[in-house]
């Protein structure tokens, strides 16, 4: 499996931590490269350093939680219909499209989403922040994450 595949799986995980820690809803903006991930998502004030470490920390527990990473495949109304517009991001999907593919961790994550993820999060080993920057003008925080491997266990690394 490819590092961007456990890369942009995290985005997911980060999303849910950042939903719950935040309340930040809308998703602005996805970036994958490699082992580096970044989100951008809308907010009105600039997050506590107490509030990102909880991020950081919410995120991790789930992976280690190594919980199921469903993609379910239904009608758009049907979807609509079950989880409301969180399926949504700010960049829309086109009103062509009839059907969707939903990820979906449970109770922490649901999103339209056609990429590929792996089948749990515990795949995906663990992240670190690396940056957090607010720009209160356009209200958005982009964070910055490397997905990092698991460590073997016994070996100090
Ligand atoms: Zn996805």
């Amino acid at each position: 499996m490819s590092i961007e595949v456990k890369t942009h799986t995290a985005l997911h995980v980060l999303k849910g931590a950042v939903q719950r820690v935040l309340g930040a809803k809308w998703t602005a903006g996805v970036h994958v490269e490699d082992s580096h991930g970044r989100l951008t998502v809308k907010i009105d004030r600039r997050p506590t350093d107490d509030e990102i470490a909880l991020v950081e920390e919410e995120t991790n527990r789930k992976i280690r939680e190594d919980a199921p990473v469903e993609e379910l495949e239904m009608d758009k109304a049907e979807a609509e219909e079950r989880f409301g517009d969180a399926i949504y991001d700010l960049f829309p999907v086109p009103s062509s499209v009839k059907k969707l593919k939903i990820l979906y961790i449970k109770d922490w994550n649901v999103n339209a989403c056609k990429e590929r993820h792996t089948r749990s999060t515990g795949e995906i080993g663990g992240i670190r922040l690396i940056k957090v920057r607010f720009r209160p003008s356009k209200g958005l925080l982009e964070i910055s994450f490397d997905v990092y491997p698991h460590k073997p266990s016994g070996i100090e690394l």
